[in-house]
């Protein structure tokens, strides 16, 4: 895990929210090759739920929503977690985390963990609450989504209607949500303001428990597709006192990360409970009307909920390769590369001038002006060539292409260097965007 943070910071991939001013406990900024690779991510996640099927729709939704959203959804009754205090230093830890022995001893100011004595915990809401309008007065409360989930429900007979979708379909929405957290720990693993993609799927009741298979079995699909192990990941069923309170059966895709087996996603039949609690709360019909069987009902919904921070993480975990490889000079030498999937890779192709000279660097350019509107490129032309291919095996860029006197004193070909295997080939610059595109997974 060290390694992991040590490298998104030395490259500027995720870091600490106001760094400048100590940080923020539980806020991450992601800079420019983090943002890419969580659009990447998102991106990846939306083609095979929305684009690839016909039966899936998207939303973006406000993260403010009427207050009696919460009421219905029963989160402000019942989005708490077991907060216990120590009597002896004050550090507040998740209940269930103490019990299975493992809160960090950072948490607790003397940094020794051993001496804390628990009290009794109490349950503690982890919405944040903020007002709307000039005034803080009761009745002006609001909440910062914990979820993307309720917009799908309280919006289902809208987007229904509009897109024209019969069950079964599917809402889909990625976007931030809000968690006051006790712990943000591990990272990006638990933090307070982090993006999910959720999908409601709106089946008929009787026929739920088949989709429920039917998307684990997606989901698992999509994980492995984009990089990571089988054996790093496992479906964990719910146990019966696990269970929300809104689901009839819920699994976790869990990754084996390098603290625990730990969620990845959640994926849980809610059946009508939620457009139930949002009909009887606002007094509207939310109803479906099936027209092929003639009958009118409240779908049951099937959900994956998967967070983007998590699942990066997650990726580049498991993309992380510490190895021996051979050398320029003979012999080999240590190579920290990132196997990560071409399509989640920040940068697809590094153009590098063997050597910042006057000659090679108009043709560099020339080549980086060619590749730039087909794929995210980088220029770089700073420091020795070895140390660039450093950079750019550090941050999984599949892909460089290396311009040198022969380049352009001879055969206007460049060297291609692949990162995975890191053999050379040398490509006419006229065939070098169909040969990246013939290579390149994306
Ligand atoms: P946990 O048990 O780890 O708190 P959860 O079961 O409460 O998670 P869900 O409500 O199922 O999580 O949310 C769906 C997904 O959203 C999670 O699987 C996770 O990927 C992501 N997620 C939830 N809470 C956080 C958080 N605090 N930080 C980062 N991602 C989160």
């Amino acid at each position: 895990m060290r390694e992991i943070t040590e490298l998104c910071k030395r490259r500027g991939i995720i870091f600490q929210s106001s760094e400048i001013y100590g940080g923020l406990r539980g806020a991450w900024d992601f800079g420019p090759l983090g943002a890419a690779l969580k659009d990447n991510v998102k991106a990846a996640w939306k083609r095979h739920m929305i684009q690839l099927r016909g039966d899936v729709v998207q939303l973006d939704a406000s993260v403010l929503m009427h207050p009696r959203v919460w009421e219905a959804s029963g989160h402000i009754e019942n989005f708490t977690d077991p907060l216990t205090e120590c009597r002896t230093c004050n550090a507040r830890f998740r209940a269930d985390q103490v019990t299975q022995g493992d809160a960090s001893t950072y948490e607790c100011p003397r940094s020794d963990y051993s001496l804390c004595e628990f009290g009794e915990p109490r349950q503690f809401n982890l919405l944040f609450q903020t007002h709307v309008g000039p005034t803080q007065e009761s009745g002006s409360e609001v909440w910062l989504r914990p979820e993307t989930a309720q917009a799908m429900f309280v919006d289902f007979a809208h987007v229904q209607l509009t897109s024209r979708q019969k069950v079964p379909f599917g809402i889909a929405q990625v976007g931030k949500s809000f968690r006051n957290e006790i712990t943000p720990r591990n990272f990006i693993f638990r933090v307070r303001e982090f993006e999910q993609m959720e999908m409601e799927y709106f089946v008929r009741p009787g026929t739920d428990e088949a989709w429920h298979e039917y998307w684990i079995k997606h989901r698992w699909d999509w994980y492995t597709r984009y990089g990571l192990r089988a054996e790093n990941l496992r479906i964990r069923p719910h146990a019966s006192d696990e269970l929300s309170h809104y689901a009839k059966r819920t699994v976790d895709v869990e990754y084996r990360f390098p603290f625990a087996w730990s969620e990845l996603e959640g994926i849980a039949n809610r059946t009508d409970f939620d457009l139930g609690a949002h009909a009887e709360t606002s007094g509207k019909d939310l109803t479906y009307y099936d027209g092929e069987r003639d009958e009118r009902y409240l779908p049951y919904v099937i959900e994956p909920a998967a967070g983007v921070d998590r699942a990066a993480l997650a990726f580049l975990i498991d993309a992380y390769r510490d190895e021996q490889a051979p050398a320029a000079k003979g012999g080999t030498e240590r190579r920290v590369w990132l196997q990560l999937h071409h399509a989640l890779a920040p940068v697809k192709v590094a153009v590098l001038p063997l050597s910042r000279n006057e000659k090679l660097v108009p043709t560099a350019r020339e080549v980086a002006d060619l590749l730039r509107p087909r794929f995210p490129i980088e220029y770089d032309d700073a420091a020795s060539i070895g140390k660039r291919y450093r950079r750019q095996d550090e941050i999984g860029t599949p892909f460089c292409v290396t311009v040198d006197f022969e380049t352009v004193e001879d055969d206007r070909a460049v060297t291609v260097r692949d990162r995975d295997t890191m053999t050379q080939e040398r490509v006419a610059i006229d065939q070098l965007s169909t040969y990246l595109d013939e290579r390149l997974d994306l």
